[in-house]
């Protein structure tokens, strides 16, 4: 098998770190081998980026032309999308449907923004003396997207479109066990006309070429998606440079059903919320808290529709549930549910491993329901990032928002309820970032993204999100008949 070059300053070569295997998650054979980018090919990727970004041919576009560039990426990623979304399949084990939605979602974002880079628009504002005064927009320099292995083409795009659109060099850093759905998007960028140099792709190890990629007086800005101990850890080397951070971390997001809920969407929206993407998402909804009066029916429809859960074939499109993303994910997440266990929790379904065919060759787990624990327990209060639900209950509005709100986080939550008033009442009370109403894990491009608390810093897509990739500069334009006074 020969090894896949990477991206790296405009030259698709051997990276010059270690060689390695990307796995199919589902039975564990090879994808493809490559060879990491190490330290030295990130400095050269960032120094490369920083001199094609203020090149004419990239600085000097019009908003128009930018746009056409990222009008092509959104189109070229439509003309491969089938085989992108098998590549991005075999590359993390996501359900064929799922990899298919996120190809969809990664055109649809570069398509956005390129619309909004054409209509954003720079201030002349109320001059207070003998000077015309506007407010501009520049873009940062060299930027860094940092992006996780569980929505790969997505995140980076999600980063990738706006960093170019506001007109910058970018640095993508994938993560280091989905690197192929990034370096397509690289050949992609090339093909659409995106100057030589402007984006290089650099997967490796975070532990190695992290730091490396914070530390670089080039960069100018990190925009990073993954854990909240790795974001934590990131922004203090940021904070160190004074650099801005975009940060999308954890998240331990309470989906809530009310007494007056429609049983038939909560319950399937609970488990979408929770069981899609084998719970293998930063907005996962894993704390369910249920009312008091409609708990044992509720969880009773939940039970028998979550072990009716086809778990399987990725390649299978009625697979609701993939393989978990390697077998070191999949025993972590064995480790909490035995914590929950521990702590006296009693599983409702799931709780192992499917046995048989396929499964004994991937990283599959059952889709799990622990019961009998409270709000403060570990396996409560603790990001799983797998398919494990605690089932929590509440008496009242004041018990369920002390609870919902008692979590280091404040990603999303879910609220199933048929009154609207209670509806507007709890989703402006709760302490997250995005609340869905009788729907969950919705998302549009131009709709912004952000978590609170220990989930994050700084906003994601909307219109405006270009501007989290720019600086905003003040002019000041004289137009005094007579030399300034203050020097006669
Ligand atoms: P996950 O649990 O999703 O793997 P991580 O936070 O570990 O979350 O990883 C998210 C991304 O951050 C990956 O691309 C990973 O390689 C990268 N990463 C890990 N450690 C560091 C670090 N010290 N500095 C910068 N990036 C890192």
């Amino acid at each position: 098998m020969s090894v896949l070059p990477i991206l790296v300053a405009g030259e698709w070569r051997r990276g010059r770190g270690d060689v390695y295997a990307s796995r199919y998650p589902a039975d564990d054979t090879v994808n493809a081998e490559l060879a990491a980018a190490n330290v030295a090919d990130v400095e050269e990727a960032i120094e490369a980026a920083d001199a094609a970004r203020r090149r004419p041919d990239w600085a000097n576009l019009k908003p128009h032309e930018r746009a056409g560039v990222l009008f092509r990426i959104a189109a070229l990623i439509r003309e491969r999308a089938e085989e992108l979304a098998h590549l991005q399949r075999r590359d993390n084990g996501k359900p064929i449907g799922e990899t298919r939605a996120l190809v969809a979602s990664a055109a649809g974002t570069f398509q956005f923004f390129a619309s909004a880079c054409e209509t954003l628009e720079e201030t002349i504002t109320p001059a207070r003396g003998d000077y015309l005064t506007m407010s501009v927009h520049e873009p940062l320099g060299v930027v860094a997207a940092i992006t996780p292995w569980n929505s790969p083409i997505a995140s980076e795009a999600q980063k990738l479109a706006p960093a170019l659109a506001a007109g910058n060099g970018v640095v993508v850093k994938p993560a280091e066990v989905t690197p192929l759905a990034a370096l397509e998007l690289g050949r992609i960028c090339e093909q659409a006309g995106v100057p030589r140099g402007v984006v290089s792709i650099v997967p490796g190890k975070g532990s190695v070429i992290g730091d490396a990629i914070v530390k670089h007086p080039l960069v100018k800005k990190v925009s990073f998606t993954g854990g909240t101990t790795t974001g934590r850890a990131l922004a203090k080397l940021a904070a160190e440079k004074l650099m801005p951070v975009t940060l999308e971390l954890g998240g331990k997001s309470p989906t809530i059903v009310c007494e007056d809920a429609d049983l038939d969407h909560a319950v399937n929206g609970v488990i979408y919320g929770i069981f899609s993407s084998s719970g293998e998402s930063c907005i996962a909804g894993s704390r369910l808290f249920v009312h008091e009066s409609v708990r044992t029916a509720f969880l009773e429809r939940l039970v028998a529709k979550t072990n009716a859960l086809r778990v399987g074939d990725p390649e299978d499109v009625r697979t609701q549930m993939g393989p978990l993303i390697t077998a070191k994910h999949r025993e972590s997440i064995e480790r909490y549910v035995q914590l929950g266990l521990d702590e006296g929790g009693k599983l409702l379904a799931g709780g192992e491993r499917p046995k048989g065919g396929l499964y004994d060759r991937g990283w599959f787990y059952r889709p799990t329901i622990l019961d009998r624990l409270s709000n403060t327990t570990r396996i409560a209060q603790e990001e799983i990032f797998g398919p494990v639900l605690v089932a929590l209950s509440y008496r009242d509005e004041d018990d369920l928002l002390c609870q919902a709100n008692d979590s280091v986080f404040g990603l999303a939550a879910g609220i199933w309820t048929r009154d609207y008033k209670r509806a507007w009442r709890l989703a402006r009370a709760l302490e997250t970032g995005t609340v869905w109403i009788n729907t969950y894990k919705q998302f549009s491009i131009s709709t912004p993204f952000s978590g609170i608390k220990e989930s994050g810093v700084g906003v994601e897509k909307g219109r405006l999100g270009i501007l989290q990739y720019k600086h905003q500069k003040s002019l000041y334009w004289g137009l005094n008949e007579k030399p300034l006074p203050w020097a006669e």
